[in-house]
């Protein structure tokens, strides 16, 4: 149960036909999936369908077939990697979703309990131009419709959003979970809040920095984009990565920052490198010394003093982007020592720790935190549009 949105025990899954939007865009290389996180997550939710005799009937995009029928996207390569996480026989069931009187049939002889794979559901235009008639004949292949594909309900697509709207709905387990843990990272958070935010550059996060200072107590930022707000404050960054023609941005996040109460901190002092590769010769500077010919490509020890000072003082961390390039050595450190503080004060029961977006997932599994926080999320483009306080489709057509 949820007060805002329907979760899977308030639908009757008794032999019901359960059309369940998964997300199986998983990588595959040589037909063979290479990692099946995303499958492992829709587990419990295909469990619980089948312990009620219901038919677990996956629908999912996978690539980018572009509206057409094209082999080398076909959902059949999946169908065993869902078998093997569910301990379940798995059948395919094609169809162009043009017709699905083919797929109707299938899916009417399979015995209760079975688990199922519908054909791509990008290989109809209709998909991501969110078409009602599309949608209609989805659900014309289910009695229920749940959605445990929280990394696509930024997406207003036939199989995220109008259908949602035809059958009734509910969140799978693996859903609630994300919208739950999200919900305690920003929605209502235990405060004082702060959010780390790093990565490349401003220009891809301004929606997100522009969200959070009117949301959390403090904001660091750090990576590459510091580098942004520290030009605009009148520092000299060197070589660094820094996207100048973004200063009047920045300086406007800081003000709407303290409009709202909200600390900023940045950098004070910054590992410097002459070469963007790893093991090159670095020296630490004080943000107000930077070398001219230099490069910021890690925060340094007193910013991280800083910064785990500020953790302490929170109860809430939301994450997202690392704190420098830190696919090279030595500029993980950093993004290191931080999430490790984020992990040990999570541990202690002390923190609530919510992190998302790609490189900030692999740079907690490269700390080997991963586990360690209160939530990661997998979803890139979902996490970053719930952080930056936008409604997402596939979630507001299940609410109540
Ligand atoms: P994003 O996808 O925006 O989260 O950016 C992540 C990327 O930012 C990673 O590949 C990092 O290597 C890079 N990055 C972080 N800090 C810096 C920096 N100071 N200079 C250059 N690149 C950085």
């Amino acid at each position: 149960m949820s007060a805002t949105f329907k979760t899977l025990d308030e639908l009757d899954l008794k032999n019901k036909r359960v059309l369940l939007r998964a997300d199986l865009n998983v990588p595959v290389a040589d037909g063979k999936v290479t990692d099946a996180t995303r499958i492992e997550r829709l587990v419990p939710t295909i469990r619980e369908i089948v312990k009620h005799d219901g038919k677990a009937i996956l629908l999912s995009h996978f690539g980018r077939p572009k509206g057409k029928v094209d082999p080398q996207f076909s959902l059949e390569q999946v169908c065993e990697a869902v078998a093997n996480e569910t301990g379940h026989p798995v059948g395919f069931v094609a169809t162009d979703w043009t017709d699905v009187s083919g797929a109707q049939a299938a899916i009417e002889s399979a015995p209760p309990g079975s688990v199922l794979v519908l054909e791509n559901t990008r290989f109809h235009p209709g998909e991501e131009a969110n078409n009602p008639e599309l949608a209609q004949r989805m659900a014309s292949l289910g009695d229920v419709y749940v959605n445990d594909a929280f990394s696509a309900a930024h997406r207003a697509h036939a199989s995220t959003e109008a259908l949602a709207h035809l059958l009734p709905a509910a969140a799978g387990l693996a859903m609630q979970a994300e919208l739950e843990a999200l919900e305690s990272g920003l929605g209502k958070p235990k405060k004082p809040v702060i959010a780390i935010v790093g990565g490349a550059k401003v220009s891809s996060k301004i929606d997100l920095l522009e969200n959070l200072v009117t949301k959390v107590d403090g904001l660091v930022i750090g990576g590459g984009m510091a580098n942004t707000f520290l030009h605009a404050q009148g520092y000299s960054v060197g070589k660094s990565l820094a996207e100048k023609d973004l200063a009047e941005t920045a300086l406007r996040i800081m003000d709407k920052a303290v409009d709202s109460g909200c600390a900023i901190i940045l950098p004070i002092d910054a590992v410097v490198a002459w070469h963007f590769k790893a093991d090159t010769p670095t020296r630490l500077y004080g943000v107000d010394a930077i070398d001219n010919d230099g490069m910021i490509l890690d925060i340094g020890p007193s910013s991280i003093e800083r910064i785990t000072g500020a953790i302490d003082d929170a109860h809430t961390v939301v994450w997202n982007g690392p704190m420098g390039a830190f696919e090279m050595n030595p500029f993980d450190a950093g993004t290191v020592a931080l999430a490790k503080h984020v992990a040990r004060r999570t541990h202690e029961g002390k923190l609530v720790s919510v992190a998302g977006g790609g490189d900030t997932v692999a740079a907690l599994a490269h700390a080997g935190v991963k586990d360690a926080f209160t939530y990661v999320s997998t979803a890139g483009g979902a996490f970053l549009e719930w952080m930056e306080g936008k409604p997402l489709p596939g979630v507001e057509a299940l609410k109540k």
